[in-house]
């Protein structure tokens, strides 16, 4: 990044998410070179965080991804109306008071029951992905409806045929099961002279498997450098780094305790700084006491409970002022935070620390 754009980026926010363009498309590549599949790249609850128009307008950049796929039809509508013209799949289907955002704006839906496939032919909605259950027992036609489904289809465009893993990270044997069931079910259709352009089974978890008869893949956390799994085997790297500017810096004595609660007593004198970033911005409560920011390459650990707006770090022996900036997120020089490290001591996972980064922080794309 060009250092002297990163001072008009701040200017006014206290907080932001630098989004790296050159991590995401790396991303995209590399996930794209190893499988050798098109990538329908998931862009649902804002990109996992990470502004879901910016994402997008520089997704669609890329000729290898074919989809950008969202959860819900409002979610299509923002990034048609910030105008991208990608197309579009909404995961989540459709229901009877959405039909004319899927009109209005193209998108097309994932259809995963016979209400949904009743609703697609009586409004005329004529291109659909069709969505089969083979293990996630949440969205999908069951494998014995395969028949009836065939038999109402044929008046509509069945651009794709899928299904979702639910434990590719963790259950081999039963994703090795939905990889046969799922290619019956594609052979089934195909028999019954159905091809549809697009077969696509695997998220970033399921990306370790071999599945030879699809040509997409629906990946998510995994072009936002996340890792689905601990052996994971591509070096994606982290497109989101979270920042927040010092508000002011202070003493505390000996005895002195900190924040809500007072739940951390200084057992010295020490010299803390005060964060613009707390709970409302997206950082877990959970990391009072537990986590740490980075400044230029120190571990700045938290102290006492986190608040609404703010967070108190230790900043003892360090020259620190207000309107420095810490990461909260990501990488400061050599040092980086990682989502898997604050999933982890939070005991959930990377993509619920990357969506709950709240609108307060101004995200911003940069270029490195
Ligand atoms: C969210 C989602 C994905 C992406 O999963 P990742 O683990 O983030 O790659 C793929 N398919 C469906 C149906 C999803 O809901």
């Amino acid at each position: 990044m060009v250092k002297g754009e990163k001072k008009i980026y701040l200017k006014g926010f206290r907080s932001w998410a630098e989004i790296n363009r050159k991590r995401l498309t790396e991303n995209v590549s590399m996930i794209y070179n190893f499988t050798g599949k098109y990538i329908f790249a998931v862009v649902k609850a804002d990109a996992y965080g990470h502004g879901a128009v910016n994402v997008s307008k520089i997704l669609e950049e890329i000729p290898e991804v074919r989809y950008l796929c969202v959860a819900t039809a409002e979610e299509g509508k923002e990034l048609r109306k910030a105008g991208v013209s990608k197309k579009i799949l909404v995961l989540g289907g459709i229901l009877d008071d959405e039909v004319k955002c899927f009109r209005d704006y193209s998108l097309i839906p994932v259809v995963s029951d016979f209400y949904q496939l009743n609703l697609a032919l009586k409004e005329n909605l004529k291109t659909v992905h069709l969505k089969f259950d083979t293990g996630m027992h949440r969205l999908g036609f069951l494998s014995d409806e395969i028949e009836e489904v065939i038999k109402k289809v044929k008046g509509l465009d069945i651009e794709g045929l899928m299904s979702h893993f639910p434990s590719a990270d963790t259950d081999r044997e039963l994703t090795e099961k939905q990889i046969l069931t799922f290619r019956s079910i594609v052979n089934t259709f195909q028999r019954s002279g159905i091809y549809p352009k697009y077969i696509h089974l695997q998220n970033s978890a399921g990306l370790v498997y071999n599945c030879d008869y699809c040509n997409a893949v629906r990946v998510g956390i995994s072009i936002y450098g996340g890792k689905p799994s601990n052996n994971f085997p591509l070096p994606v790297k982290t497109v989101m780094s979270v920042k927040a500017k010092v508000i002011t810096v202070k003493k505390l004595k000996k005895g002195d305790t900190v924040s809500y609660g007072g739940t951390f007593r200084a057992h010295r004198d020490m010299d803390i700084a005060v964060v613009a970033f707390g709970y409302a911005d997206g950082l877990p409560r959970e990391l009072s006491n537990k986590g740490f920011f980075l400044f230029k390459d120190r571990k700045l650990r938290i102290l006492g409970n986190i608040t609404m707006d703010m967070t108190v770090i230790d900043a003892t022996g360090i020259k620190i002022k207000p309107m420095d900036t810490v990461t909260v997120i990501g990488k400061d020089c050599k040092k980086e935070i990682y989502f898997e490290d604050i999933a982890k001591m939070c005991r959930t996972i990377p993509y619920e620390i990357m969506c709950r980064i709240s609108k307060r922080v101004k995200r911003v794309v940069v270029d490195e």
